[in-house]
């Protein structure tokens, strides 16, 4: 495949590169070569970025930091866009916050913290970047990112501008309409309340040691690879079929939380489908229920 290289490292100031691994940019660490992948460094460079993949007639796949993705063994053709350090401005105005989409969600919470501002300390444990919380609307401990955001700054795939509203965002559970209208995050403005700094950390003391307790953080994951059906817990339903400890390849149904898959080291994208199509089959066996994947799909499957 013959791209005009140079043109583009030219135009842009933020990283290029060639038959990039995905597997570095994955929690899971799997993932085929990308054919160019781009670290824009300011939100000129993404609109850069995303008017020169439309003149090329290239497809765009973006990433925060690939902690909710399973990526294809065969890769990803095109442009992948990784939304990280160059969009990590972070500001305090009273009870406003603007972050860049690539700050770090644990950043956010900590700068929260040291503002005594509370409503964000669900998201101290959650390795993802604003921007992927945003498309995900990522939540925990009965609170979700969608409630505390008021305004966002997207760009679309021809490299303009759009501004958002909470309303036009249509936060539902691990639902924003971003992904569907194919708009990137590149700033979001958030809104606190006030709180104070001893109990906001105490709470997210708490969160932070439950996650510990409850969690295979010390194996390569992606969180909750399915979706809680209404009512109910995914991670109870695999574990009353019987699935925790269920293993295809290198990939193994956590015995700490059957909700999460870990990755036992080189296991494969091809071995997490698998598994989650066998614990689809004994949870739709045992229950009736068709779990649906919360984990997005990247690349040739
Ligand atoms: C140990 C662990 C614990 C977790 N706990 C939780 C939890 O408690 N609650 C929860 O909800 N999730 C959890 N997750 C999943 C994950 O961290 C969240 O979904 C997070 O919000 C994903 O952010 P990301 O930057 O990694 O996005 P990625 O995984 O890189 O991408 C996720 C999706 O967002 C899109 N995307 C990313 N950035 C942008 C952008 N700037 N603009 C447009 N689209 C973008 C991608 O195309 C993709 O569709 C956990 C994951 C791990 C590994």
């Amino acid at each position: 495949m013959s791209f005009p290289a140079q043109l583009l490292s030219e135009k842009i100031k933020g990283e290029v590169r060639f038959n990039e691994p995905m597997s570095k940019h994955t929690s899971w660490h799997i993932g085929g070569m990308a054919d160019i992948f781009v670290m824009p460094k300011d939100i000129a460079d993404l609109r850069e970025a995303l008017s020169y993949a439309k003149r090329s007639e290239l497809p765009v796949s973006i990433i925060g930091n690939g902690t909710n993705l399973l990526v294809s063994d065969f890769g990803i053709r095109g442009m992948v866009i990784k939304i990280g350090p160059g969009l990590c401005q972070i500001e305090v105005r009273g009870e406003r916050i603007r972050a860049g989409a690539g700050v770090p969600l644990p950043r956010l919470a900590a700068v929260a913290l040291r503002s005594s501002l509370s409503g964000f300390e669900f998201l101290a444990g959650i390795p993802g970047t604003v921007g992927g919380a945003l498309v995900m609307n990522a939540g925990a401990n009965g609170c979700a990112v969608g409630e505390r955001v008021r305004q966002v700054t997207a760009v679309d795939l021809e490299g303009k501008e759009v501004q958002l509203n909470n309303q036009e965002l249509e936060f539902s559970y691990r639902y924003s309409c971003l992904a569907g209208r194919k708009l990137v995050v590149a700033e979001v403005e958030f809104e606190g309340i006030p709180g104070v700094p001893e109990a906001i950390k105490a709470k997210m003391d708490s969160y932070l040691e439950r996650r510990r307790k409850t969690q295979p953080l010390e194996f390569p994951n992606a969180g909750s690879v399915f979706k809680n059906p209404p009512g109910n817990s995914a991670g109870k339903l695999i574990e009353q079929s019987g699935c925790k400890g269920m293993r295809e390849g290198n990939i193994q149904v956590s015995m700490c939380h059957a909700n999460f898959f870990v990755n036992l080291g080189g296991g494969t994208a091809e071995q997490v489908l698998t598994l989650v199509e066998k614990v689809q089959q004994c949870v739709f066996e045992k229950f009736g229920c068709k779990l649906l994947m919360e984990v997005q799909k990247l690349g040739e499957f």
